[in-house]
C-alpha cells in the first residue's frame, strides 16, 4: 500500500475498464490525479505540433468531466502547465509519491518522451518512486502480439495479424472505479506555493487559442457533436449497440463517404482518448453479435470487430517499425519521388482544388475536426499519387493537426496505404474525385452541404462545375474561375501519368537502382493564379506558423 501515489492521466480519461486507474485506486492511501498541459504544444503526439482548437477541446471536455466526477468522490483532477519532464519529477518530490500509475503509448514519439521523463524522475528522486506503466490502450500488449509472431517481427499483412489476432482472447473488462483515495493531506496549498499560476484549469484561450467560438461553431455539422467525454463516448455507444442488425452485417465498404451524418460509429475520438475503453467497445460488439446467427454477421476485415483489429494492426506496426512516421529510414516504406510544392498542399488543405467533392470533404474535415474513412481515402489519394503527387508526409500531418482523433499510428500507417508507399501497392485503382462521390451521392447533396455556393448547380454539373455552360454558372451564381477555382490539374492526364511515375518508382527500387527525380504535375495554370489561401476569409483554422513551435 503506497502512503502517496499519482494517477499521471493522458489517454484514459474514464472511470469503466480503467486498470491503471483501478489498481492506483486499491494500492494507495492518498492518490493526486494528475494532467500536465504542455501550454506551448498542448496534447501534442508529435513533438512540436499543437492540435487544431477541436481536438483541444475535445480533450479539454474530457479532462473536466473526469474533474467534476473526481469532485463528487472527494477528489479533484490536478492541472499543471509545464512541461511533463520536468513537472513530474517536482510533483512526485513534493509529496514524496512512492509510486507513480501511468497509461503506456505504442506510439514511438510518446513512447521516446516516457523514456525521457522516467529518466528525469530517476536521476531525481532515485528508485524510491515505483513507475508503473499499463499497456491498456489497445485490446492486447504490443509485446503479446510480437511474442506470438515469427522472429519477433509484426507480419507485413492484415490477413496474418488477424491469425495471431484470434488465437488471443480479449481479457474482460476491470469494474469501474467509483471510489478514489483523497488528496494527499495539505495538497492544495503545496501545489499552489510550489507551482502558482501553472496549477490551474486552463481555458482554450490560455493554451494559445484564438476565435474559439469560431472555430467550434460546425464541429456538430456531420451530425454527431463530438463533446469530449466518458459519458458522451458510452452514450453513442450504447445508441450504435441500439441498432443491433446494422451492428452485425456492417460492412465498412458499403457505408459511404459522403453521408449527410456520420454512417460509421463516429466512435473514434472517444477510443483515441481513451474516454471509450477499446475492450468495451469490443466486448459490446460481441453481445450484439451473439443475437444473431453467425452466418448473418459481417466478419473482419469489414466487420466492426475488424475495425478494431485494424487498430490493433496500425498500433503493432507503429510500436514495431523504425522511423514509421516517416519515409526516410523506414524498413517498410517504398520510396517514392514525391515533390514539394507548400501552395498545392495549402490549395488540397483549404477546399481550392476545384473538384467540389475534394473540397467539399476537406471543408467538413477542418470545421468538424473528421471524416469518413472513405472520404479520408478520397482526399488521401487526390494529395499523394492520385493527383497532386505531394509526399504522405504532409498530408499525415495536416490530419493530425485537425482530426479529433488523431492518433499516430492509426494515421501515419493509413497515409502510407492511400499513398501506396507502404501496406497496399495496387496504384493503378485510383480515386476519380468526379467518379467515386457520385457512386453514392448523384446528386451532390453533400457538396450542396458543405459548399453552400453550389446549392442551385444541376445535378450534371455538381461533380465538374467547369462543364457546366457560362448561362448555367451565371444563373446558378457561381463562376467557375471567379468564384470558384478551375481545376488545379486535370485529373484523367495526371492520374494516368502519376502511375507511369509509381511504376517507374517500384521497378527502381526492385532493381536496386536509385529514385527516380522528383517532377511536379503538370497544374492548370489558370487555376494557379486564383488559388491564394490568404483570400480565404474562413477564420476556422489556424495558420500554418502556429502549428509548429518555434
Ligand atoms: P468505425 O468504422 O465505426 O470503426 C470503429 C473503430 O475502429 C474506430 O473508432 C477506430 O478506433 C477503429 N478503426 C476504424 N477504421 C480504422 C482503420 N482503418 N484503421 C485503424 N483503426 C480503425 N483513425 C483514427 O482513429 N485516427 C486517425 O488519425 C486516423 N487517420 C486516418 C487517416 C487516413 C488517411 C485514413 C484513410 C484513415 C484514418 N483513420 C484514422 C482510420 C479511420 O478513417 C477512422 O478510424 C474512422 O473513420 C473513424 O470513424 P468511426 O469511429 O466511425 O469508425
Amino acid at each position: 500500500m503506497h502512503d502517496v501515489s499519482i494517477h499521471w492521466y493522458r489517454n484514459g480519461l474514464r472511470f469503466h475498464d480503467n486498470p491503471t486507474l483501478l489498481d492506483a485506486c486499491q494500492q494507495s492511501k492518498t492518490m493526486l490525479p494528475l494532467y500536465v498541459i504542455d501550454p506551448e504544444v498542448p496534447f501534442a503526439q508529435t513533438q512540436g505540433l499543437r492540435p487544431a482548437c477541436i481536438r483541444a477541446n475535445f480533450v479539454m471536455e474530457s479532462i473536466q468531466e473526469v474533474d467534476k466526477k473526481l469532485r463528487n468522490m472527494n477528489s479533484q483532477m490536478i492541472v499543471i502547465l509545464g512541461k511533463p519532464k520536468q513537472v513530474i519529477p517536482e510533483v512526485v518530490a513534493l509529496f514524496g509519491a512512492s509510486a507513480l500509475y501511468y497509461e503506456q503509448e505504442a506510439a514511438a514519439p510518446i513512447r521516446k518522451a516516457d523514456a525521457e521523463i522516467l529518466q528525469e524522475l530517476k536521476s531525481k528522486v532515485g528508485k524510491d518512486c515505483d513507475c508503473k506503466g499499463y499497456p491498456t490502450h489497445s485490446l492486447h500488449p504490443m509485446e503479446l502480439y510480437l511474442s506470438k509472431c515469427k522472429g519477433n517481427v509484426a507480419p507485413s499483412s492484415y490477413g496474418a495479424f488477424t491469425k495471431i489476432f484470434n488465437n488471443l482472447k480479449v481479457p474482460k473488462e476491470v469494474e469501474e472505479v467509483t471510489q478514489v483515495p483523497p488528496l494527499p493531506e495539505d495538497a492544495l496549498r503545496k501545489l499552489k506555493d510550489k507551482f502558482g499560476e501553472q496549477f490551474r484549469m486552463p481555458t482554450l484561450e490560455d493554451l494559445g487559442y484564438e476565435n474559439t467560438k469560431e472555430k467550434l461553431k460546425n464541429r456538430a455539422k456531420g451530425g454527431i457533436d463530438f463533446i469530449g467525454g466518458e459519458d458522451a463516448g458510452l452514450k453513442l455507444l450504447r445508441y450504435m449497440m441500439s441498432r443491433k442488425q446494422w451492428v452485425a452485417t456492417f460492412e465498412k465498404p458499403n457505408t459511404s463517404p459522403n453521408a449527410l451524418k456520420v454512417d460509421t460509429t463516429g466512435l473514434s475520438p472517444y477510443v483515441k482518448h481513451g474516454c471509450v475503453s477499446p475492450r468495451t467497445f469490443y466486448h459490446e460488439l460481441s453481445k450484439v453479435y451473439a443475437q444473431f446467427n453467425s452466418k448473418e454477421i459481417s466478419k473482419p476485415p469489414v466487420s466492426l470487430h475488424g475495425q478494431l483489429m485494424w487498430r490493433e494492426y496500425n498500433y503493432l506496426m507503429g510500436y514495431s517499425t523504425p522511423n514509421f512516421h516517416q519515409m526516410a529510414d523506414n524498413p517498410v516504406m517504398r520510396q517514392i519521388p514525391w515533390d514539394d510544392d507548400p501552395q498545392l498542399l495549402s490549395v488540397w488543405e483549404n477546399s481550392q482544388t476545384g473538384y467540389p467533392f475534394i473540397d467539399a470533404l476537406m471543408t467538413q474535415f477542418r470545421e468538424t475536426g473528421f471524416l469518413h474513412h472513405l472520404g479520408r481515402h478520397a482526399v488521401a489519394c487526390f494529395l499523394t499519387r492520385g493527383d497532386l503527387w505531394q509526399s504522405w508526409e504532409k498530408g499525415a500531418e495536416v490530419f493530425e493537426y485537425y482530426l479529433v482523433d488523431a492518433d499516430w499510428s492509426i494515421n501515419n500507417f493509413n497515409w502510407q496505404w492511400l499513398s501506396c508507399s507502404a501496406h497496399f501497392y495496387q496504384y493503378f485503382r485510383c480515386y476519380s474525385p468526379v467518379a467515386f462521390g457520385k457512386k453514392t451521392d448523384p446528386d451532390g447533396t453533400y457538396i450542396r452541404k458543405w459548399l453552400p455556393m453550389f446549392k442551385d448547380m444541376p445535378s450534371k454539373f455538381i461533380y465538374e462545375p467547369w462543364e457546366a455552360p457560362l448561362a448555367v454558372q451565371e444563373k446558378c451564381g457561381v463562376i467557375i474561375g471567379k468564384d470558384y477555382p478551375y481545376p488545379i490539374v486535370d485529373h484523367k492526364i495526371v492520374s494516368k501519368d502519376n502511375m507511369s511515375r509509381m511504376k517507374e518508382a517500384y521497378d527502381s527500387q526492385k532493381n536496386g537502382l536509385p529514385m527516380p527525380e522528383s517532377q511536379p504535375v503538370e497544374t492548370n495554370e489558370k487555376r494557379i493564379t486564383f488559388a491564394d489561401s490568404s483570400n480565404s476569409d474562413d477564420a476556422s483554422h489556424e495558420p500554418d506558423s502556429k502549428r509548429r513551435k518555434k
